[in-house]
């Protein structure tokens, strides 16, 4: 499946159940963020290869054995992937590890915790029930069918590839989908070892087609192809904009998790080396990359200069170098882009006046080496109209705000285009409930942060996106309602009435 080139491993990707190059034979470098060097080659798609795997995925959807398939049948594919992903998840993490430069600590449980989306979704295949309805009209019956959309086209990001995928791909292939999956140029090779997975659970070829290559190469055509009938996106929210407007074209169907500049919110009563925990893994878990990340810490006047010297001194302690360790607490960034990209907004910061609490630089460890490494980052006299607060920076980078009460808080809070997450510590009870509801995001944690689960709805308020992912609800995005008239009258009434 994968030969190796010189010193780097030459991929392929599947199109139709078979391993392929891409139409150019042409390939593009992936990169080992740890050493800055590149380490695998992923063909370079275009809009020939995704024509021939949109192509390949309707055929599958419409002949041979996927659509005959029972739900139950595919729910029992799914579990067994999910069996597949349990027994191969240290493998799968050390692939994402190399590629992307996340903690094999935190990697090894994502991709075991991924599994539970393959599961919950492949329990949910047969549970989809239409309804019969008790019409208002005589001899009459009336019902509805959830049926499935046909060619789903996934783009997926480089911060969690794998467990992003598994949001799109379960529920979709439990409702009877086929899919054309994009992952981003930076990190592709995950989802080609994945794929190994699903051609051994036994899914029919044609079901699962992955296209490698460059946003404006491969994503725009699987967005603007005729046999695509929804786009499920996750990325920042200029690229979604720019989808969006693609897929409106074709009338597609889109969901759609954006970015984030979610507010954390520390008030006096809280209990503070829990909230300085909540705080630490909000923005330096993941090293910042993280469309949830809690980039703006909100801390109550009364308390803030003592919780920032708490938050700083746990801050310092943090160990950075090189992922696979288990003792690594902040690795590097996942691409060369990014790492100036938030260089570029440290920059921007210190010109717009805040104070650095912390960091405020490249990385110049010795246990970096030559990876793109940035210090852990706190800005403090941060005012919310900075674009430091305003803007998605994706990197460790905090800024903290001071506010005085309730009001002020939520106002804050909600003064940004984004709405995907809030944290909010406080033991007031009352409080934790007017915060849960007065702030604009699509998911609110109290007293913890970064907890997501296959079993409850993610997803975005405002530019943060649309519609949600995990949960039952969300399956009915990748279904469409059939409603189904059936007449038991003997004779067909006056054509000219409408009834
Ligand atoms: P980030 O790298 O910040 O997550 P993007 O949102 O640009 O950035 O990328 C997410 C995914 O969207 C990647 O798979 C990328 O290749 C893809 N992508 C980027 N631009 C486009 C585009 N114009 N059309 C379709 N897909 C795109």
């Amino acid at each position: 499946m994968d030969t190796t080139a010189g010193t780097l491993v030459k991929y392929k990707m599947v199109i139709d159940g078979e391993w392929v190059d891409s139409a150019s034979s042409q390939h593009f470098e992936s990169f080992d963020p740890f050493t800055g060097k590149p380490w695998a080659l992923i063909p370079r798609g275009n809009a020939e290869d995704v024509d021939r795997a949109a192509r390949a995925a309707r055929k599958a959807f419409t002949s041979g054995e996927w659509p005959k398939m029972t739900a139950s049948r595919r729910g029992a594919l799914l579990r067994k992937l999910g069996d597949l992903i349990t027994e191969k998840s240290k493998a799968l993490a050390e692939i994402e590890v190399r590629d992307n430069g996340k903690l094999y600590a935190e990697m090894s449980a994502q991709t075991a915790y991924m599994a539970q989306w393959y599961y919950y979704y492949g329990g949910l295949a047969d549970k989809i029930e239409g309804q019969v309805i008790p019409i208002d009209k005589p001899d009459t019956f009336n019902y509805t069918r959830f049926e499935p959309l046909g060619v789903v086209g996934a783009i997926i990001p480089w911060n969690s590839p794998l467990l992003l995928t598994a949001w799109k791909l379960a529920p979709a292939l439990a409702a009877g989908n086929v899919m054309v999956l994009k992952p981003s140029e930076y990190t592709s090779a995950s989802l080609l070892e994945f794929m190994k997975l699903i051609e051994e659970a036994g899914f029919p070829p044609g079901v699962v087609n992955v296209v490698t290559g460059f946003g404006p190469e491969a994503g725009t055509p699987l967005v603007e192809h005729p046999l695509v009938a929804k786009i499920a996106f996750t990325g920042s929210d200029l690229t979604g904009q720019k989808i969006y407007e693609a897929a409106a074209k074709g009338l597609k169907k889109v969901s759609m998790e954006l970015g984030g500049k979610s507010p954390n919110i520390v008030f006096d009563d809280a209990e503070i080396d829990n909230a300085v925990k909540g705080a630490i893994s909000g923005i330096f878990a993941a090293t910042g990359q993280t469309c949830i990340a809690g980039s703006r810490l909100l801390v109550q006047e009364s308390i803030h200069d003592q919780f920032v010297e708490k938050l700083v001194a746990f801050a310092k302690t943090a160990k950075m170098g090189n992922p696979m360790s288990m003792e690594t607490q902040v690795g590097p960034v996942t691409n060369q882009p990014q790492y100036k990209k938030i260089l570029s907004y440290i920059d921007i910061a210190k010109a717009e006046g805040v104070t650095t609490a912390l960091g405020g630089a490249k990385a110049t460890r010795p246990e970096c080496g030559d990876g793109w490494f940035v210090e852990p980052t706190i800005f403090t006299g941060v005012k919310n109209s900075m674009r430091i607060a305003q803007e998605e920076v994706f990197g460790p980078v905090l800024s903290v705000i001071p506010f005085k009460d309730e009001e002020e808080a939520i106002a804050i809070g909600n003064d940004v285009v984004f709405g995907l997450a809030a944290g909010v510590w406080t033991q007031n009870m009352r409080r934790a409930f007017l915060m849960a509801e007065k702030l604009q995001a699509g998911t609110v944690w109290v007293n913890t942060y970064r907890a997501v689960s296959y079993l409850s709805p993610f997803g975005g308020y405002k530019r943060s996106g649309l519609g949600r992912e995990s949960g039952q609800e969300m399956i009915k995005e990748y279904l469409q309602t059939k409603s189904v008239w059936i007449s038991t009258a003997r004779e067909v009434p006056n054509p000219f009435i409408m009834r």
